[in-house]
């Protein structure tokens, strides 16, 4: 790779932010690339790969099937795609337009997050239930009916929404699937088997977020009926009859024929994401996660040690909680949002450029989450962050520019 960067004049940054798609999600080990270079060097059947690949991802997580996607967002696109048509080829073919049919999707309005367009851009309405801090049961009994598609829920968000179990409960009792944002709730991978125990019946995953697959991957566990209509509306849909592998589906009277080209094919997967991805999920299925833990509250401990006692900052680590987060971060209060920001731009425009989390900058927190820093890299932010913070007139200035 060395030479192709360079010569376009792009530097590599140090990741102090975690998964994040807007720095290229992770750095792929080299299983996941000898994977991805296999694939690459050959033909196969789509439809074959992904079969298998969704036998392997059912095996992991316990559900009934599995498919690979182009990332988590791409995965709820599909999964509203699939509890809006169904087997129905034609409706298939329509979509976005899901006006007639069952074109609402359930949410918590406490569970809003931006993330949800990926459900609107199936065709799906959003029907929302409920108060940021709170929603009753019967919020969601009643805003289910008959153009219920499916009931959503997002994982580590909305701090007081219902029970995912709960949702469930009351979604099939009403005969409504429910789709599952758990981008977030991984690590532990076995969050996703409790998922599927509980009956979710679409779970998305992100895999270039924890899993150490591409940044365009990620999969969808769950119903097998769903993930076929998943298949029919996301699977290059340039066949004929005579000769098309679902053939059998219609001779069962399962689908009246092949849809065409569907509202998931401008989401391709290539056969080097689907192989990077499985390679990627069978290195995170047998990682020592708990060595994981320890070199990530150490790197964070590194750098609350470099900045606690600095003039006008504190620093705190805080642990994984597995609820809102499965890691811990170190966490700079500098007390002033201009300030925060300041130290964000200050570290942005180094050598080697720091991508520092900004997220709750406007509270004045700058956080590091040490989770995708290299061997080395740790040390590298406690120095720049030292050094910045203790360079008042670093912060100052940039506080009078902003
Ligand atoms: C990142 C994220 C996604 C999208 O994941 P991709 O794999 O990047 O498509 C969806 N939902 C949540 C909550 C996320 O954090």
């Amino acid at each position: 790779m060395s030479g192709l960067l360079d010569s376009l004049g792009v530097r590599p940054l140090v990741n102090a932010v975690g998964p994040a798609t807007r720095l290229g999600s992770g750095v792929l080990a080299p299983a996941v690339l000898d994977a991805m270079r296999e694939a690459a060097g050959v033909y196969v059947r789509m439809h074959e790969l992904q079969a298998a690949a969704g036998g392997e991802i059912a095996a992991l997580t316990g559900a009934e099937a599995g498919y690979v996607t182009n990332g988590a967002a791409g995965a709820l696109l599909l999964a509203a795609a699939a509890c809006i048509a169904g087997d129905d080829p034609a409706l298939m073919n329509r979509l976005p337009d899901a006006s007639g049919g069952r074109d609402e999707i359930v949410v918590h309005r406490g569970q809003r997050i931006a993330y949800d367009h990926a459900l609107r851009a199936a065709g799906a309405r959003l029907v929302e239930i409920g108060f940021p801090d709170l929603t009753f049961p019967y919020e969601l009994d009643a805003a289910i009916g008959e153009r219920t598609a499916a009931v959503a829920y997002f994982s580590n968000s909305g701090a007081n929404a219902l029970p995912l179990e709960q949702v469930v409960e009351i979604a099939h009792a009403r005969g409504v699937p429910v789709i599952l944002d758990a981008s977030l709730a991984v690590p532990p991978l076995a969050n996703l088997r409790r998922f599927a125990a509980l009956g979710v019946d679409l779970i998305a995953v992100s895999g270039g977020k924890w899993i150490g697959g591409p940044a365009a991957s990620g999969f969808l566990a769950g119903r097998a009926d769903l993930i076929r209509s998943v298949a029919l509306q996301h699977q290059d849909q340039d066949v004929r009859v005579e000769t098309w592998h679902g053939a059998p589906l219609i001779a069962a009277g399962t689908v009246a024929g092949p849809p065409h080209q569907g509202i998931g094919r401008p989401l391709k997967v290539g056969k080097e994401e689907i192989a990077g991805l499985l390679a990627a999920l069978r290195a995170y299925a047998a990682r020592d996660h708990a060595a994981d833990q320890a070199r990530w509250r150490a790197d964070a401990l590194t750098v609350v040690d470099a900045c606690a006692g600095i003039d006008g900052v504190r620093a705190a680590l805080l642990e994984a909680d597995g609820r809102e987060r499965g890691w811990p971060v170190a966490e700079l209060d500098l007390r002033s949002p201009a300030r925060a920001y300041a130290l964000v731009r200050a570290l942005a425009e180094g050598a080697p450029a720091i991508a520092l989390d900004e997220a709750l900058a406007w509270r004045g927190l700058v956080r590091v989450t040490p989770t995708h820093l290299r061997e080395g890299e740790a040390a590298l932010v406690a120095r720049s962050l030292a050094a910045a913070l203790t360079s008042t007139q670093t912060l100052d200035r940039k506080d009078t520019e902003a």
